[in-house]
């Protein structure tokens, strides 16, 4: 059995007409090492001091992880007072937490209402596999793309995540698994990624995270500070459904691992299954990924390829795909369709899977079959949707029904 834990009691729930109170202080979360430097020193630090604060504060908000300024033990009173008054650390509200037969884990996480909007939730996912954790990260609340396969794609785009709400996901995250090293840690201490239950991070979760470029790149600039978060770019992935002219910066100025929602291999059917190719066809996606800076066969591009039955899955299929990759240092990783209520679409034979991985295989690239994970609490690719338009409980039996976990 899965279980699900309801962590807000349901009078605390805003109501849908209740007007949404914008918080009043700014986050100093998901700032940039200047960006932080900056607001201190508008806020009345002395810039003489700024340096040395900046050191501090990144210090306790992510290697001790702590969430509220009255914890900033080195930090003087009257600092802290002044801080507080300005600005707040504050992390998202766990509205839920599901936890998998499989031990996968998801969030829904509720931000606060930003200016004159509601307050917004998103999922965050948790995978844990043998020697590493993976976490699953929105970048947007809904998606302004359709692809016809995908649960996010049915939940219009409400709003970009910020920088600090990014960055938070993975802060709650690793609260919540109890991943922050003890209180005791000494300033300056860097616990290793490999020692750590998250160290991995998918940008995988809900949205599109290259339709929000710039708050993207902050927040990964956080994540993989080495004297804080310090997840080595190596172990961050973000995955785009295509947005080409995006794609040499995401390279040039984030330095992450790139993996591409390709599922199609004629301009044809990705126009049915991701729209965006439309716009930036094939052609233009393939040279934009064999330009990728930094690629080799240490650094491949992932290739993601959902196993839609009698869509995508023919032979003919996988020998087009390996034509189309020629030449390019690629991983293909092929995706079981995860279903979701009022889809079309079905999952691939499993037999058919694996002939497909076998030729895929056979003309040298690795193509491993994620295994779902989490899909008996809807945690899995593409199932993931949040606010108003969640599942519907009677959907949601039905689906339990019809998955075989
Ligand atoms: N918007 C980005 C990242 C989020 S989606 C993108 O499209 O790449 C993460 C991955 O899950 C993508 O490869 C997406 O195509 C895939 N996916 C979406 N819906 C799915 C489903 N129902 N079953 C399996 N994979 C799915
Ligand atoms: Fe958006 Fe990615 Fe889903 Fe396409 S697959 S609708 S880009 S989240």
């Amino acid at each position: 059995m899965s279980a699900t834990i309801d962590l807000t009691s349901a009078d605390a729930r805003p109501r849908p007409s209740a007007p949404a109170p914008a918080p009043a202080k700014r986050s100093l979360l998901g700032l940039s090492r200047e960006a932080l430097g900056a607001a201190l020193v508008e806020a009345g630090v002395p810039a003489r001091q700024a340096k040395m604060r900046v050191q501090q504060l990144w210090h306790w908000l992510y290697v001790r992880g702590v969430s509220d300024i009255s914890e900033m033990a080195n930090v003087s009173r009257d600092l802290r007072t002044l801080l507080d008054e300005k600005f707040e650390i504050a992390r998202p509200e766990i509205v839920e937490e599901q936890i998998s037969v499989d031990g996968t884990r998801k969030w829904l996480f509720r931000f606060p209402a930003r200016g004159a909007g509601r307050p917004v939730e998103i999922e965050t996912v948790y995978i844990p596999e043998e020697g590493r954790g993976t976490l699953c990260v929105s970048s947007q609340v809904g998606c302004t793309l359709t692809c016809t396969f995908c649960h996010t794609g049915t939940q219009r785009l409400v709003r970009n995540l910020e920088p600090g709400e990014i960055v938070s996901q993975l802060l709650t995250a690793r609260a919540r698994l109890g991943d922050f090293p003890d209180a005791a840690t000494p300033q300056g201490a860097i616990v290793p990624s490999e020692g750590r239950l998250v160290s991995n991070v998918v940008m995988m979760g809900m949205g599109e995270p290259l339709y929000n470029y710039d708050n993207v790149k902050s927040a990964l600039g956080v994540v993989s500070d080495g004297d804080g978060l310090a997840l080595s770019r190596r172990r961050i992935t973000l995955s785009t459904s295509g947005v080409v002219p995006m794609i040499p910066r995401t390279g040039e100025e984030m330095g992450v691992m790139l993996a591409i929602s390709l599922h199609a291999v004629t301009d044809e059917l990705r126009d049915v299954l991701v729209p965006i190719n439309k716009k930036y066809p094939l052609n233009e996606l393939m040279a934009a990924c064999r330009a990728y800076p930094g690629l080799s066969n240490a650094r491949r591009i992932t290739f993601e390829y959902v196993m839609l039955k009698g869509v995508n899955d023919s032979l003919a299929d996988a020998r087009q795909l390996v034509r189309l990759l020629h030449g390019i240092p690629a991983k293909i990783n092929l995706i079981p369709f995860n279903p979701w209520p009022g889809t079309d679409y079905e999952c691939s034979d499993w037999d058919q899977i694996e002939r497909f991985a076998e030729l895929v295989n056979q003309a040298g690239y690795a193509s491993p079959i994620r295994t779902p994970r989490g899909r008996d609490i809807f945690a899995a690719c593409g199932q993931l949707k949040s606010e108003s338009e969640r599942m519907k409980k009677g959907d949601r039996l039905a689906m339990e029904a019809a998955i075989a976990v």
